[in-house]
């Protein structure tokens, strides 16, 4: 599709297609893309501007890369889809392959589904059907921090931030769900173990009821961008063993080197017993995620009624998709993309350190290829954005939060180019 986006096209949009969080009365603009290439996006004015946002932490190897154009282009040639019921194929299978190695130890079993919000919602699927399996009916609430998001079906938006996660709009209707205080133990600073008290007490007081404690695991992305402490963690899973809950990790923003680690639990340490990763999973290709978890939770939801998990999304375990993922993390793994990650850290700490001087900012922080901004105000996003355009670079803030999280393919000179539009545009709020 190459034509030109017309003036009555973007008129058509504006009348009659959502964007995501905008009004329809007055919706922010949009503004059009034609191609993407490397870290670049081109506008249809010709324009091309550098991504900081990797399409919201998904495409880690920048756009158009030939390794990946031609994995799903020679799926292509095989098929693009089937059925998974009753059927696989050799990418579903090399695909779980790689995800089993590389997971913390004890994710042994993969369940393919279509998005982030889709592995959340199975992952708390399993979590109920493994107690209702034990003859445990009780066990069927979940506690998560506050901060926290996990997307926008149902069940898990009850457990996003209930201010800023849409529980006051759906009240009566959200299933009740508990939140501990977010951890105030920032990932850098010294373990203060008080920040685990609020997690400590709500266990205490609630574990009969507890099904599984789900959070993200040391990077609270869309609900705050907060990074905290590691042993945060490390507490939670002894807490977790010891009153018998179970943990789900939602790696869904962190997963695949955007922190510094290949998951982010491997700062702790600690394995959780049910694992979401999706968003960089196809490297940006496709929409993919996948729920993983351990043989005993497994065996438990097989060994009771109706003896299998109930769950089966139609175009679970898409070929192309598989395909595209399993070229992806292969790129990850050859391309040390650890080792990336670690200089572009290295590089947003120096290259953002100068917005901590300026009065409009309350805090900067950076952990792996993440870089965040804390304003004081929330953004004007309508006029930022332009500022952003003209500046030659593509940022997506959220209220107070300004942040760039580049592919990891990104050089050194783009990325300080990125951070010196970023830091410019910032002052002039
Ligand atoms: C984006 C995100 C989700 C939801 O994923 P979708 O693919 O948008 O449904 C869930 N959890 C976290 C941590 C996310 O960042």
């Amino acid at each position: 599709m190459s034509e030109q986006i017309t003036s009555s096209d973007l008129l058509f949009d504006k009348e009659h297609i959502w964007h995501p969080y905008t009004s329809m009365h007055n919706p922010l603009p949009v503004y059009p893309v034609v191609s993407a290439n490397g870290v670049r996006l081109t506008l249809d004015s010709g324009q091309e501007i550098i991504d900081g946002m990797s399409s919201w932490w998904c495409a880690v190897h920048g756009y158009n890369h030939p390794v990946l154009n031609d994995a799903i282009q020679e799926q292509l040639q095989q098929m693009s889809h089937v059925m998974f019921g009753g059927i696989t194929h050799k990418p579903a299978i090399e695909l779980a392959k790689l995800l089993v190695e590389l997971s913390p130890e004890g994710m042994e079993k993969v369940f393919f589904c279509d998005s982030g919000s889709v592995s959340v919602e199975v992952a708390m699927k399993m979590a109920l059907q493994y107690w209702f399996a034990k003859g445990n009916q009780k066990k069927n609430k979940f506690l998560s921090i506050r901060s926290g998001y996990h997307g926008d079906t149902f069940n898990a938006m009850s457990v996003c931030d209930p201010v800023t996660g849409m529980h006051e709009i759906f009240s009566g209707i959200l299933p009740i769900n508990y939140f501990a205080e977010s951890p105030t133990c920032g990932f850098h600073d010294e373990w203060d173990p008080d920040s685990f008290q609020s997690m400590q007490n709500m266990i205490e007081k609630h574990h009969k009821e507890l099904a599984a404690i789900v959070l993200e695991p040391i990077v609270q992305g869309a609900g705050g961008m907060k990074f905290y402490h590691p042993q945060y963690l490390t507490e939670l899973r002894r807490a977790c063993n010891e009153y018998d809950i179970l943990l789900i990790l939602d790696e869904i923003a962190t997963g695949f080197g955007r922190t510094g680690k290949f998951f982010a639990s491997e700062h702790s340490g600690i394995s959780p017993d049910i694992m979401c990763v999706g968003k960089a999973i196809t490297g940006g290709y496709l929409s993919f995620a996948a729920t993983l978890t351990s043989k005993k939770i497994s065996d438990g939801i097989s060994g009771g009624a109706p003896g299998c998990f109930m769950h089966g999304p139609t175009f679970m375990g898409n070929p192309l998709a598989c395909a595209v993922g399993v070229a992806s993390i292969k790129l990850l793994l050859e391309s040390s993309c650890l080792d990336k990650v670690r200089e572009i850290e290295k590089q947003l700490i120096e290259n953002l350190a100068v917005a901590k001087e300026l009065k409009q900012v309350n805090d900067v922080r950076v952990l792996g290829a993440i870089g965040v901004i804390e304003m004081k105000e929330a953004v004007n996003m309508a006029s930022i954005q332009k500022q952003f355009i003209e500046n030659g670079i593509w940022v997506r803030p959220f209220g107070k939060m300004v942040y760039i999280m580049p592919p990891f393919i990104i050089s050194e000179r783009d990325l300080s180019f990125l951070c010196k539009a970023l830091v410019k545009v910032i002052a002039i709020q």
